[in-house]
């Protein structure tokens, strides 16, 4: 557009800095150019549709509008070190793990890394707190939306940007294997986490599809040249699925596999979806599992869920249509 250099600055600076929604808002710029540039180059971010606040914990559900009329969903959790934003990389997913909502309609797109920025944004500005953490761990497969989840990061990680720590960045995968590979050149401080679910092909391949693609074995290999490679310690997710994967022979398993592994389990109570038939553990297995980990030197927690009222928790986020919302 032929303008002066600091003109970029100026504008970088309220989309990352402030993140706001229209040109409007940025009042250093002259009408003429604000008029032009909403024309030509429209802001693409996330409008807020529908919010609920859990009555349990005061968990934020969010439902955000796309430009182009789809939604997605984001979820803020407070905690005692500050605020963490699950975010989404995809409307819907295509991976297709049946104890999943967010997955059951498919994937219509991926977002741009302006769409998942956004979503720290627009819940920073609605409530008037700063993210501290971000959590990749919404709708979607960030591997399967690659090069825009890193954009994303560095964008987020930005010191003239929002200057998130990306030590505070989890980025959570099924178990894309190739991508992990490539995640781990880039060189990134941020956490991977690892949807692991179960201890062996037969039935990781019955729940998650993505496992017949890449087998489990490759999957662990790939998590352990990653946290040598890194010296960051892999994060493996587990829902534990009553007289599923819950079993002893499970928990053995699992620490057989991981043993000598810098890891963590992190045993999250499955959250139940009307689409498929799986319960949740009992407490008692669920405390069983936990000590057999932790005898055989496995480090292990259990995930709290947050926002289970308002659907907010693992698992519940989905990809919603105009007239479910109205
Ligand atoms: N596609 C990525 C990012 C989603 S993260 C991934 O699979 O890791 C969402 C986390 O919640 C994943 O670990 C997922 O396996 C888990 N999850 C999905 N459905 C769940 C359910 N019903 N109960 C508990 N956890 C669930």
């Amino acid at each position: 557009m032929s303008l002066p250099k600091f003109r970029a600055k100026q504008i970088y600076t309220w989309l990352q800095v402030s993140g706001v929604m229209s040109y409007d808002e940025m009042t250093n710029l002259p009408k003429s150019l604000r008029d032009n540039l909403s024309e030509k180059y429209p802001i693409r971010g996330c409008e807020i549709e529908k919010k609920q606040v859990s009555e349990l914990d005061g968990t934020v559900k969010y439902l955000f509008r796309l430009f182009d009329g789809e939604f997605i969903e984001s979820v803020l959790m407070k905690y005692k070190y500050g605020y963490t934003l699950c975010v989404s990389s995809q409307v819907g997913c295509k991976m297709g793990c049946v104890f999943c909502a967010s997955t059951k309609n498919g994937c219509v797109r991926s977002l741009y890394p302006g769409e998942i920025l956004s979503q720290i944004h627009a819940a920073q500005r609605d409530i008037g707190i700063r993210v501290s953490h971000v959590v990749m761990m919404g709708m979607g497969e960030p591997l399967d939306n690659f090069e825009n989840t890193l954009r994303f990061i560095d964008l987020a990680g930005a010191d003239d940007g929002l200057n998130l720590s990306i030590r505070n960045i989890s980025l959570s995968t099924c178990g894309v294997v190739p991508k992990i590979y490539e995640l781990m050149e880039r060189h990134y401080q941020l956490t991977l986490s690892v949807s692991l679910h179960a201890p062996n092909n037969e039935l990781r391949s019955k729940i998650m599809p993505i496992n017949k693609k890449y087998p489990i074995e490759e999957l662990i290999k790939a998590c352990k040249v990653y946290s040598e490679t890194t010296s960051r310690r892999i994060s493996f997710e587990y829902a534990m699925i009553k007289d599923s994967n819950d079993s002893d022979e499970c928990a053995n398993e699992l620490a057989n596999l991981l043993k000598g592994m810098l890891c963590h389990v992190n045993l999250i109570p499955a959250n139940e979806i009307d689409e498929s038939g799986h319960k949740r553990s009992t407490d008692s297995r669920l405390k069983r599992f936990c000590s057999i980990l932790n005898k055989k030197g496995i480090n292990v927690t259990v995930r709290r869920s947050l926002g289970s009222d308002i659907d907010a928790s693992c698992g519940q986020l989905r990809n919603r249509h105009k007239k479910e919302i109205s």
